[in-house]
């Protein structure tokens, strides 16, 4: 089984010329050689200078000039840093943050945390020594809240601006307004394409600093043929460069951790198989969730004689530059979340793969024009090299949206909306966005945060709202952990929040011992539901004192634990903060559960007459998933935590409730008439509370 690929247009270069160095003298280049080697060093001074004149800049490379790691240097040697002050660098993306971060500190031969840190949710990597903290846009967002005007930096960089996510967005309305109060502030808005006139319109006309591109010529090749399954052609495509074309490593971009995980298997197993065959194939995963370290080895030279394959998430595609790169293979999707979806590609099948406790879908969607040849480019940065898509010529033509959409257009805005409430922003009509949300999307989020309690009926924060705010989670979590403390369950409530936190990667179960693996998992299974399962696993790690050896022995990532622990850790420092004790109701799993329904109680489905569960709200028809310990018993009211979408819309982690607890957390948003479920069991008259007898006391 071959590929047929056809070559379309060269991509151009702005350099047409062989390279410098060959490949191997290129690895061996110090760290100072690198900088100077890198596009933006001839612009140092012309930058330092633009910098000191302007308040606002733009500033425009292509991926792998320097911006993120060498500006924040130049700026500290430029004095930025003096008098206690800090350069702050936002990413989109949390690996990018650390991963920069490390880089860095490098450089500067510094120890990682120390003068050069990173800040993610749930890990602070800085100290008071810190002059230069790399973090994601999101962490910027919360810092808001304890320093408004953003008083300890002297620089804030936005980078990646051109990813255009959601934190993104609102941070750039957020810095717009500070920059004219604080005159000294310098903001550097950083992009890797052709939006820096639209970035120079919002910021009032900021200058753009462009640096000059130093892309060698990228041939682009389309498969003849649509593939219908474009993980086995990227196997297949891999496999194929491998044996044709001269040495120079590969990248493929996958939509995500999955996708990596089974191309990965895949391709251990063919390369197995032609053992000796074949030079060495270096296999080497690039993924949100992968621990630092196996993240680091990307960066590691390719030996002599063999060839390195980067199999990635969308990061590779401008936050993070691996060099070496000479051959990249491009499905053509990637993973995005879908809310009220507009996203004008009905053309084109999208599936929805899950929906998280924000009710986006998770969509696998293709790419835009613009995130293709951003992909392709990656092939271009030590010689001349090659783009294998794996759709056709037509497809991109025709298939293809030319950017794509930015995520504050399809995504749930309750978190975002809580935070600017917080920060005293009431009217969100009226705030600067640079690509307003649908009227329809705000005004929902402004609903649920009302029926959480967040809000009150004039739109305004309550003390709940305000509180919630606090903790860096969904608004249905933090109401939920809000909630523990009437109930007091806050110990187990937190341990259940942080382990839902990691999820989707607490079991391990191999191929040749999936029996074992299934066993191990059900025996922690406790009656009433998945949440319980899950609590029962930390507290049975937590009495082996954290032991590795039981993790092993119960088919259990030890790894995921551990997140797991530090988030707690973190979330219970947050509840000192809003003065809620860390009471505890060992057993008592009604109080947990009705915890966890005082915050999810959108999430209801019933057994139907039919046999089917139906969601309560919107009728929809869903299943319990077959890992619940609940598949089989079929109790009459659930509420669940995620719905995910395979062959049937499946609910995932859920929980046996009682409807009259409906009435008991939500008696505005339920009415009896609609919790009667034919058990012949009477509801309780409607209880005559209101939404704020019930959050009085939160
Ligand atoms: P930009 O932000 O303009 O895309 P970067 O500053 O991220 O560019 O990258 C510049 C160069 O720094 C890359 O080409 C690469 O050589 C080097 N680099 C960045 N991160 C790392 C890392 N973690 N390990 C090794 N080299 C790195
Ligand atoms: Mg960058």
């Amino acid at each position: 089984e071959e590929i047929e690929f056809i070559q379309a247009l060269q991509m151009p270069g702005t350099r047409k010329d062989e390279p410098d160095l060959s490949e191997s003298e290129m690895k061996k280049l110090t760290i100072e050689e690198t900088q100077k080697s890198l596009p933006i060093y001839p612009f140092k001074e012309d930058l330092i200078a633009a910098m000191e004149e302007h308040q606002v800049l733009i500033i425009e490379g292509e991926t792998g000039s320097g911006k993120t790691t060498q500006i924040p240097q130049y700026l500290t040697q430029a004095g930025y840093t003096r008098g206690e002050k800090k350069i702050g660098c936002t990413q989109p993306r949390r690996v990018a943050a650390m991963s920069v971060a490390a880089r860095v500190s490098e450089e500067m031969g510094y120890k990682l945390g120390n003068e050069v840190g990173y800040s993610i949710r749930f890990e602070d990597c800085t100290s008071e020594r810190t002059i230069i903290k790399y973090m994601t846009d999101g962490m910027l967002l919360r810092e808001f809240l304890s320093e408004p005007d953003l008083g300890g930096y002297s620089v804030m960089i936005i980078d990646e601006a051109h990813e255009r996510t959601l934190h993104t967005d609102v941070l750039f309305g957020l810095v717009k307004d500070i920059a004219r109060f604080r005159p000294d502030l310098k903001l550097l808005i950083s992009s890797a394409t052709l939006d820096a006139e639209k970035f120079s319109e919002f910021f009032d006309d900021a200058p753009i600093f462009r640096i000059p591109g130093r892309r060698y010529p990228v041939d682009i090749y389309y498969t003849k043929a649509p593939e219908a399954d474009y993980l086995d052609a990227a196997v297949v495509s891999v496999l194929q460069i491998h044996v044709t074309q001269p040495t120079g490593d590969i990248l493929v971009f996958m939509t995500g951790q999955e996708e990596i995980e089974t191309s990965n298997e895949m391709l251990q197993e063919r390369t197995r198989k032609l053992g000796s065959k074949i030079k060495e194939l270096i296999i080497l995963p690039i993924y949100a969730n992968l621990p630092s370290d196996m993240q680091a080895k990307i960066f590691e030279p390719t030996p002599p004689g063999a060839r390195k394959v980067i199999l990635a998430t969308n990061i590779a595609e401008t936050s993070l530059t691996i060099d070496g790169i000479k051959y990249v293979i491009d499905p053509g999707f990637c993973k995005q979340n879908s809310y009220n979806a507009r996203t004008g590609m009905e053309s084109l099948v999208v599936t929805p793969i899950s929906k998280n406790s924000r009710n986006e879908s998770l969509v696998v969607t293709p790419i835009s024009k613009a995130s293709a040849n951003q992909r392709a480019g990656r092939a271009g940065r030590v010689s001349a090299g090659k783009c294998f898509r794996l759709y056709t010529a037509w497809a991109y033509k025709n298939e293809l949206e030319d950017n794509t959409i930015p995520e504050i257009q399809r995504t749930n805005l309750g978190n975002v909306v809580l935070l600017l409430k917080s920060l005293g922003i009431n009217d969100l009509i009226h705030f600067d966005f640079m690509d307003p949300p649908p009227h329809e999307t705000l005004v929902l989020a402004l609903e649920q945060l009302y029926a959480l309690g967040a809000l009150n009926n004039r739109g305004e924060l309550t003390k709940l709202g305000r509180r919630m705010a606090e903790f860096p989670v969904d608004p249905m979590m933090s109401k939920m952990i809000l909630a523990s403390e009437q109930y007091q369950c806050a110990k187990e409530i937190l341990s259940i929040t942080a382990m839902l936190s990691v999820n989707n990667s607490i079991f391990y179960r191999p191929k040749d011992k999936v029996v074992h693996a299934d066993t191990a998992r059900q025996n922690f299974f406790r009656p009433g539901g998945d949440h319980l399962t899950l609590l029962n696993i930390y507290e049975q790690w937590e009495e082996t004192d954290y032991s590795t050896q039981w993790c092993f022995e119960n088919f259990i990532q030890h790894r995921s634990m551990k997140r797991a622990r530090d988030v707690r850790d973190q979330l219970e420092g947050l509840l000192e903060r809003v003065e809620i004790e860390v009471t505890s109701k060992p057993g008592d799993t009604i109080a947990l559960r009705k915890a966890i329904t005082a915050g999810f109680f959108y999430h209801t489905a019933r057994l139907s007459k039919g046999g089917n569960y139906r969601t309560v709200k919107h009728q929809q028809t869903v299943m319990v998933h077959p890992n619940s310990s609940l598949f089989e018993d079929r109790p009459r009211w659930l509420i669940y935590h995620e719905l995910v979408f395979t062959t049937k819309e499946f609910m995932r982690q859920v929980i046996e409730i009682e409807n009259s607890w409906l009435l008991e957390v939500a008696p505005h948003y339920y009415k009896s008439k609609e919790l009667e479920d034919g058990s012949g069991k009477k509801m309780p008259k409607n209880t005559g509370k209101t939404r704020e007898d019930v959050t009085r006391n939160y």
